[in-house]
């Protein structure tokens, strides 16, 4: 039932202004009307029956004051006498014969019992009435004392409380006229404060949504809410923006690899193809055919290690729990990365040099291997005289590993981009190398997983050093200090 009232007054969709006005109109409607209801019933009932009790005070009074003067005249005299106090009339009937002081003498006998409040029913002494006597309203109350058998009736003519009454309705009615409009005005007033904010972040939220995510929200409000929603939505949208961003770099990049890939993919095919055509002409020499064999094997190789590399990229990027650490000694790792290195290093004359103190490590052996494979591989690919060293050495609770070679070096401005996908500083010398340009970001990508970095600082015609830390392992029983 209330809820239908509520549904009638509030439509199911309005405009906030709507809302509140409506809403403050019913409390102040709602306020206004118990106020007049309470005059208008309750004040009204008390007000009377607070003055029919006076009134029957005064009536008792004047019947025991005329009680207690027997003489006709005297009697006569003391009534005028009382009549002249307040406005009072007052009759009294005792043995049919009739007292009547305002008309100023005694009245026809027999008129006053038409009246209501003369006719007393069985065990009733007190009566009241009002009623219209030209015009005026007049209030009664009778008493009917046993005693002297007389009725004392007094009147009055009605109370200024009562016109009060009357007019304290009239203004209220005003007041409530006027409190009505105020509401309204008021809360229109503040709707308007409320919904301006509002409607300003509506259409800055509505231009982000069509995409424009440039668009600050602003609003020019004084209160703290609005001006906290307005910061968490420009936060929001700054994230968005951020994210999109990030996304549209990572496609840009995801583009960019996919073009690198396809690229170094062709290549080799291409020089296969070119080799076993050249292979299937008849008149080759044995040098020639052997030449285009190998060479065709070499580009193969290559293909073969971009397709490794590729892989190992995928499985790092999509499978983080590919690291499994152990703990294991780092030694015996450099002496098996020696093992496979040195026959590469001795090839273009360079002396591989391992330095293996005893230490512990905590990483996953197997991808530390492949990181120590292609620092080291690369350290020979690009020196051409003199020593490649691994070594490495306590550092607080890690173990710093590096990898030292005396080659060309790295021009400065390459040294943040060598780790990128495909970048190299000389392609053609990499390519020459069996290098897909993929080394360093295999090693990147393991160390991070590790939550370790790869640093790097070359000098031109010097050499360069590539640099990790790994988390030393204490065990049971040192067998030899670090250097
Ligand atoms: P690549 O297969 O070409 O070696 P990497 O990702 O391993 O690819 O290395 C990226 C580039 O960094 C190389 O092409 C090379 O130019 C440079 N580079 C890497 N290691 C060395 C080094 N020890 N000395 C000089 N240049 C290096």
């Amino acid at each position: 039932m209330f809820e239908r009232i509520v549904e009638r007054i509030f439509p199911s969709r309005a405009t906030t202004q709507t809302w509140m006005i409506l809403t403050l109109l019913l409390v102040v409607g709602i306020a206004v009307a118990a106020v007049g209801l309470y005059i208008t019933f309750v004040l009204r009932s008390e007000v009377q029956i607070a003055y029919q009790q006076t009134m029957l005070q005064q009536t008792v009074r004047v019947a025991e004051l005329v009680e207690a003067e027997q003489d006709p005249a005297r009697r006569l005299a003391l009534v005028e006498t009382m009549t002249l106090f307040g406005e009072l009339r007052i009759s009294i009937l005792q043995g049919g014969r009739v007292l009547d002081v305002d008309r100023g003498a005694p009245v026809r006998e027999g008129t006053l019992d038409r009246h209501p409040e003369m006719r007393f029913a069985d065990g009733v002494e007190v009566n009241h009435a009002r009623r219209k006597e030209d015009g005026k309203l007049v209030f009664y109350t009778a008493v009917k004392r046993e005693a002297s058998g007389m009725i004392v009736r007094v009147a009055q003519p009605r109370p200024i409380l009562f016109g009060l009454i009357g007019r304290l309705q009239f203004t209220l009615i005003v007041a409530m006229v006027m409190a009505l409009l105020l509401a309204v005005f008021g809360s229109w007033i503040a709707a308007q404060r409320v919904t301006e904010p509002l409607v300003a972040i509506r259409n800055s939220a509505k231009a982000i949504s069509e995409g424009k995510l440039d668009e600050e929200i602003y609003v020019d409000s004084r209160a703290a809410e609005f001006q906290d929603l307005a910061k968490s939505l420009n936060l929001m949208s700054d994230t968005f923006k951020e994210k999109i961003d990030e996304l549209q770099k990572m496609a840009a990049l995801q583009n960019e690899f996919i073009g690198n890939v396809s690229h170094e993919v062709r290549n080799p095919i291409f020089a296969v193809g070119g080799y076993l055509e050249a292979l299937a002409s008849g008149s080759l020499t044995e040098d020639k055919r052997k030449f285009y064999a190998e060479k065709g094997l070499t580009n193969l190789e290559r293909l073969n290690n971009l397709f490794s590399d590729l892989i190992e990229i995928a499985r790092l990027e999509y499978r983080e729990d590919l690291i499994k650490p152990t703990t294991f000694e780092l030694s015996e790792l450099l002496d098996e990365v020696h093992d496979i290195e040195t026959a590469k290093a001795a090839e273009k004359g360079l002396e591989l040099i391992v330095e293996n103190p005893v230490a512990h490590v905590r990483a996953d052996r197997a991808r530390i291997r492949q990181v120590l494979i292609n620092l080291t591989d690369n350290a020979i690919a690009y020196s051409d005289e003199g020593t490649v060293r691994c070594r490495y050495r306590r550092h607080l609770d890690k173990v710093r590993i590096e990898v030292v070679d005396t080659g060309k070096g790295i021009p400065e401005e390459h040294l943040e981009r060598i780790f990128e996908r495909f970048h190299r500083v000389d392609p053609d010398r990499s390519r020459k190398s069996g290098g897909t340009g993929l080394g360093l970001s295999i090693v990147k990508q393991i160390l991070a997983a590790h939550g370790e970095n790869i640093h790097v600082e070359s000098t031109m015609g010097r050499g360069t050093r590539f640099w990790f830390e790994l988390p030393y392992e204490e065990t049971a029983r040192p067998t030899q200090t670090l250097a």
